[in-house]
């Protein structure tokens, strides 16, 4: 079901159906390649049947963290995958006001695509480092498979035994993919939008003209 703001997931799985899908979180404050690339690269490798790109939704005190109004990420997001037929945006998260938990999302998402489905949620090595302080991790991992990636400035040998860690602790696999390394964060890209540098080819040109028309990151 598509529409001008993107595609929503709302479809109603086939019951039974053993589904392969992949969610990839993030603030996408903005998206960069560094995403997507990863992204892809986890969607054939596990043969998942899309990818969904879900942003987070904005603190209720935007003071803690200055982070974008929602609407603009998820339109950037809508932007950054509209070439690709694997992806889709949702705006669970988006719609929901305040900060979303990961576990409430899978549970809602199992609903959506049937308890036989099988949910992947992909995250890059920096939050693999962050996964034990996660709300209700243990039950996380009973609902979902984590596929950690590797990202540039963040040691994979760390990654790697943080996973064992985990991994012993609640007696639940977490895969390893190694992806294309790109070292694209979003910081650095509103650090140079902010200081007037070029940030050609570290984000689809879509959105970097979405960024330019709403004048975003400029302060
Ligand atoms: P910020 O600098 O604002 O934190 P970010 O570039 O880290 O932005 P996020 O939206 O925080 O992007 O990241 C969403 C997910 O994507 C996280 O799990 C993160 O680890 C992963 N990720 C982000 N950039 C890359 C990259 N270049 N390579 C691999 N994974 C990445
Ligand atoms: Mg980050």
């Amino acid at each position: 079901m598509k529409n001008y703001r993107g595609i929503y997931m709302y479809e109603h799985a086939v019951d039974n159906e053993q589904i392969k899908i992949g969610v990839m979180g993030g603030t996408f404050d903005p998206i960069h390649y560094g995403h997507l690339a990863a992204a892809e690269a986890a969607r054939v490798e596990f043969g998942l049947r899309k990818v969904i790109f879900m942003p987070a939704g904005s603190p209720p005190h935007k003071w803690l963290k200055e982070i974008s109004d929602a609407e603009h990420r998820y339109r950037m997001t809508v932007l950054a995958i509209s070439s690709n037929s694997g992806f889709e945006v949702s705006r669970l998260e988006v719609d929901k006001s305040g900060i979303s938990y990961t576990i409430d999302t899978m549970k809602q998402l199992k609903k959506t695509y049937g308890e036989a489905s099988d949910i992947y949620f992909i995250i890059g090595a920096d939050t693999v480092m962050e996964l034990l302080t996660w709300h209700k991790i243990g039950e996380l991992l009973t609902l979902c498979k984590f596929i950690a990636v590797t990202r540039p400035g963040f040691n994979s040998r760390k990654m790697e035994q943080m996973i064992e860690e985990i991994s012993s602790k609640y007696n639940e696999e977490i895969i390893c993919l190694e992806v294309p390394l790109l070292e694209i964060s979003s910081t650095d890209i509103r650090e140079r939008i902010k200081n007037g540098r070029s940030v050609k080819y570290l984000l689809p040109e879509e959105v970097e003209a979405y960024i330019h028309e709403k004048g975003l990151y400029k302060e």
